[in-house]
């Protein structure tokens, strides 16, 4: 499973990273997301798709590879 952030739409919103901070972080600068693990492993997978859910900004999708 890899991890895709569309970073255009991102509100800074911070939802992500509170339902899955070994997946996402903020930039400092503006809170944009920065993705740290694109392909997480299987027991990051429902963190990961509570963030896509809960994303504001329909940024996050997670592809099945
Ligand atoms: S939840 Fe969505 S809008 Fe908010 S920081 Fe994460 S990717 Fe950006």
């Amino acid at each position: 499973m890899r991890v895709e952030l569309d970073e255009p739409k991102c509100v800074a919103a911070g939802q992500c990273v509170m339902a899955s901070p070994e997946v996402f972080d903020q930039r400092e600068e503006d809170g944009v997301a920065i993705l740290l693990e694109e392909r997480p492993g299987d027991e990051l997978l429902d963190g990961v798709r509570e963030a896509v859910a809960v994303c504001p900004a329909a940024a996050l999708r997670l592809v099945e590879e």
